[in-house]
């Protein structure tokens, strides 16, 4: 889950700051070429913000607007030590400069001791050490994503788009307008914000996450930011992110089993987050819960405007939206509705999908690690706190005790109870118990509950590395390789997921890939 937040009101800056600064005096003139300038960064247009600039700083060497200005512009272009430098020479009298140079300091000191790694079309940022093993996975990505999605959307970015990676919660927070309440309510990890993207390390969370989508889901709010000229609608913006964000690896399906069931329930309840209640961010929304319903919704939404007008539809709706134009106006001459009605007709093609409903089926919470200890299994108190019933926890810690002093068979009996206690399927549960089938040799019974936890929740890593497990121990080796593979694409720090992918590959022959699993391993350890 990610966020795109909207654009700050930045021209309000102008006016608080006319004449506070140093002696010269703001003329009429530079008030509204100064104007001019903060648009064009509200706009993405960075090209020519910095021709507009750089002919203000030589009309008007001596002016501390023009200095402000130009301060937020080589922000907006990554140089943080610099904007830091050119904001020392303008006097903080004014609240929106205090603010500013507070988050210009906050995230050149996030970034300073970040490491660099670029490709043909990114620029990576991150800190050394066990985090250097996203690099590989992560450029592969946003390159993919590059060709993908910049052919979908007609778009490609002439600059390198940066892309910072935060090793954990608090270094984000600080430098996004999110809190860490925000953060851990809504499971919001990403964004895309100041012309760049920002991502939270899935070594900070217990399984990691789908962080490779997550990325793929920034870059194209960054295409559409700068496509549109920042003129796309927040609800639109998530509806087409989402839509999209599984291309990279050629994969159209974009709902998970979550989303359709909370969106199924919302709509037999007639409980939907509206438009409004949207603002300003997906991320400010008060329940896990919400959160899903209203990426379904707007997903949807634009899965109905491809129904109706193709891929190419898309592109266009974009490309209409650029000169400023209202939604409804580019809406109603592409597809000839109304906004309202273009929502009801959803509301009416939405029925006709049969959307999977899942009973019981919960948003699994997000769990941050308190410390970055790579390596290190899971921890089975937080583990058994993701199981919704008191009773079922109850069976499941007798069962794991049970298991810890090898007595299997009793193990087994007592996670069996768990599981007829449990309303919910429990991944947790499911997978303790196809471990100790696993360990007896049990491999059908493993795999079908697997199967079955895996239809709920299909990113539950330890499903994942499970089935590769069962797949690996049959010498199904291709079979090993797709979950194994998987899995890793969500936790690359659980250095069991390499150890079995090297002798995966070893036992298929591929050896390029062998040797590049032994790599990423040593970058973990
Ligand atoms: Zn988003």
């Amino acid at each position: 889950m990610k966020t795109h937040l909207h654009r700050i009101a930045v021209a309000i800056a102008v006016i608080l700051l006319g004449g506070a600064l140093f002696a010269a005096p703001v003329t009429a003139g530079l008030q509204e070429d100064i104007t001019k300038g903060y648009s064009l960064i509200d706009q993405w247009r960075f090209e020519e913000a910095e021709a507009h600039t750089q002919s203000l700083m030589d009309t008007y060497p001596d002016s501390g607007d023009v200095l402000f200005l130009q301060a937020r512009l080589v922000f907006y272009q990554g140089d943080y030590a610099r904007a830091l430098d050119l904001l020392g020479k303008v006097a903080d009298s004014a609240p929106t400069v205090k603010e500013f140079k507070h988050h210009v300091r906050e995230t050149h000191q996030a970034t300073q001791g970040m490491v660099t790694r670029e490709s043909e079309h990114f620029i990576l940022r991150y800190t050394d050490g066990p985090d250097a093993v996203l690099v590989d996975y992560a450029l592969d990505t946003l390159e993919k994503s590059y060709a993908v999605l910049g052919g979908i959307l007609d778009h490609h970015p002439k600059e390198k788009v940066r892309v910072e990676i935060y090793p954990s919660r608090e270094p984000f927070s600080r430098i996004s307008p999110l809190t860490l309440q925000d953060i851990m309510t809504s499971g919001t990890v990403a964004l895309c914000k100041y012309n760049r993207l920002m991502l939270i390390s899935p070594g900070s969370l217990v399984r990691g996450y789908n962080w490779l989508d997550t990325i793929s889901h920034e870059y194209v709010h960054f295409l559409l930011s700068s496509k549109s000229h920042n003129n796309v609608p927040l609800w639109l913006h998530e509806g087409i992110a989402k839509f999209l964000e599984t291309r990279w690896r050629g994969e159209p399906r974009h709902l998970t089993p979550i989303m359709e069931t909370v969106l199924a329930n919302g709509l037999d309840n007639d409980y939907l987050i509206d438009f409004e209640a949207m603002m300003p961010s997906l991320a400010k929304l008060k329940t896990a819960e919400d959160v899903q319903l209203a990426y379904a919704e707007v997903a949807t939404m634009v899965q109905y405007l491809v129904h109706l007008k193709g891929l190419e539809g898309l592109e266009a709706l974009v490309a209409g939206l650029k000169d400023n134009r209202p939604i409804g106006d580019v809406l109603q001459t592409l597809v000839g509705k109304t906004l309202d009605r273009f929502q009801d007709d959803w509301k009416v093609y939405i029925k006709t999908q049969q959307l999977r409903r899942i009973p019981g089926l919960k948003v699994l919470k997000f769990q941050f690690k308190d410390k970055r200890d790579n390596g290190r299994a899971e921890d089975e108190d937080g583990e058994r706190a993701l199981i919704e019933s008191r009773r079922a926890r109850d069976l499941t810690m007798l069962g794991d005790i049970l298991k810890s002093r090898d007595h299997i068979q009793a193990a087994i009996i007592e996670y069996r109870k768990a599981i007829s206690e449990s309303d919910t399927l429990s991944p947790v549960l499911y997978n303790k118990l196809a471990d100790t089938y696993m360990i007896t040799r049990k491999y059908d019974e493993s795999e079908t509950l697997l199967r079955q936890s895996l239809e709920y929740y299909p990113q539950f890593p330890s499903t994942l590395t499970n089935l590769g497990e069962v797949a690996f121990l049959r010498k199904d080796y291709e079979a090993a390789r797709e979950y194994y593979q998987r899995a890793e694409r969500i936790n690359p720090f659980n250095p069991q997921v390499h150890q079995r992918l090297i002798r995966i590959y070893a036992a298929l022959g591929e050896n390029a890939k062998k040797g590049h699993q032994e790599t990423l391993l040593a970058l973990i350890k």
